[in-house]
């Protein structure tokens, strides 16, 4: 072979596998994809400010890692009784450093978010208490936990009464109605950072330490509660900096960096942590016992990767609130406004395009890419529910995933992407399968 054909070889080989005709293999159309180009360099100071929150919340992980100094024996897990596990019980130092608190209640006998709440509230409530959600209704799953759908083993079956102030119209607090609901039974009042699946806005930190000083100012008696889920580590601060007593979160959403597989967070004062360790386990033993297992690194590990994982899943957010804006569906929020959460909620108005957006983001998924999402009767919804998720962990939602339930407005929500060029790839094909369908104006024929 000549020079000349080596060379004319090496073009060919580095021309075949561009970025762009990659993607074209994967199945999104060059016009697809560079809009999505066009929409990236459109967005690049939001990026940046992104990078910016992550940079300061990757010291602050860091710094506490340093701090509890952390080293390969804290890797080691425990079985049985799991007692003197030192892994565990300087990552509860880490995360009580993370957040701010004095202390925190970090375990993979916490199953999920909706278990870690149970256990903040039912570990911190008497029969006769009263608690009090300032930020309207809960997540569907603390319907049955406080018992306001009647369920087994609710807080209600324990005698403790249920009170709701609504946000306001604008869904910022009302302030006037919590100081009038407040009463001398009242114990707790629990705020719930990210809409779930409301299509209210999402409360800024800055919005809850407002609420939670309002709260404290007028009975510093009351213990104020935040869940946290989906907002860790999206703002430079957390809930627990404005005094909320507990602060509540999963470990398979933002700060378990997409490594953990399993478990919950409970960080906040040593009294109420304290509380929660001997209702985890038993009065007596407290957090003394719960083997960890094999888990400690990954939920190390996770947690020094979260700032990152976040950002990324708040790139793919964005980049999704303004590519489908741009063709007529109602993002919530949308593309510019500030973010307090990863959820992306987007209005699709049929049930077609719910159902083809779905669709694409299962086909982008790593993992069961080749099944096809289908809408099913899930219980605790009055109608049918589609869910696409093709995840390492099971039902990790800090991986990309959308779900949505088929009713009005059709919307999905939609979150996560472990990095954000999976993200914008899962939300292209999911773009591109709308397009085929003949649901994106000017793009019925995207080849
Ligand atoms: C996910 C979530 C929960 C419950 O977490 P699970 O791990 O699904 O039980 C509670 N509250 C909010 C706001 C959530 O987003």
């Amino acid at each position: 072979m000549t020079q000349q054909e080596i060379r004319a070889g090496i073009r060919k080989v580095t021309e075949e596998n561009s970025l762009e005709n990659t993607c074209r293999r994967m199945g999104i159309p060059k016009r697809v994809w560079d809009l999505g180009e066009e929409i990236c360099r459109g967005l690049q100071d939001r990026f940046a400010a992104f990078d910016q929150t992550a940079q300061l919340n990757q010291l602050k992980v860091l710094g506490a890692m340093q701090k509890n100094r952390i080293s390969a024996e804290h890797f080691n897990g425990s079985t049985g009784y799991g007692y003197n596990d030192a892994g565990r019980d300087d990552l509860e130092r880490v995360y009580a450093d993370t957040f701010h608190t004095e202390d925190a209640l970090v375990r993979t006998q916490i199953t999920c978010g909706t278990h870690a709440l149970s256990l903040a509230l039912a570990a911190n409530l008497r029969p006769g208490d009263e608690m009090i959600s300032i930020s309207g209704k809960p997540y569907d799953t603390l319907e049955e936990v406080i018992g306001i759908r009647p369920s087994r083993g609710s807080l209600a079956e324990y005698g403790v009464s249920y009170r709701q102030v609504d946000l306001k119209e604008d869904g910022s607090f009302d302030f006037e109605a919590i100081r009038d609901a407040l009463s001398p039974a009242t114990r707790l009042v629990a705020i719930q950072r990210s809409k779930g699946y409301l299509t209210r806005p999402s409360l800024s930190v800055e919005q809850i330490g407002e609420a939670v000083l309002f709260v404290k100012d007028l009975r510093p008696d009351i213990l104020v509660m935040v869940d946290n889920c989906y907002g860790e580590f999206v703002d430079c601060v957390e809930p627990s900096d404005f005094g909320a007593d507990m602060t509540v979160g999963s470990l398979i959403k933002n700060p378990g960096g997409g490594l953990a597989p399993m478990g919950g967070y409970i960080a906040g004062t040593k009294e109420c942590v304290e509380n929660c360790a001997v209702r985890l386990t038993s009065p007596g033993l407290g957090r003394e016992v719960g083997a960890s297992l094999g888990v400690n690194r990954s939920f190390y590990q996770g947690l020094f990767l979260a700032p990152v994982v976040t950002a990324s899943a708040l790139k793919g957010a964005v980049f999704a609130a303004d590519l489908f804006g741009r063709f007529g569906y109602k993002c919530i929020p949308d593309a510019q406004e500030k973010r307090n959460d990863i959820i992306q909620a987007i209005e699709f108005g049929t049930r077609d395009g719910l159902i083809r957006f779905c669709e694409g983001i299962q086909a982008a998924a790593p993992v069961d890419s080749y099944v096809s999402p289908e809408p099913w009767a899930m219980p605790g919804y009055d109608c049918d529910v589609i869910m696409a998720a093709g995840a390492f962990i099971q039902g990790a939602s800090i991986e990309l995933s959308a779900d949505g339930p088929l009713r009005e407005p059709y919307a999905a929500y939609f979150q996560g992407g472990l990095t954000f060029g999976h993200a914008r790839f899962g939300i292209l094909k999911a773009f591109t399968q709308m397009c085929r369908a003949g649901l994106i104006e000017g793009f019925a024929d995207p080849d």
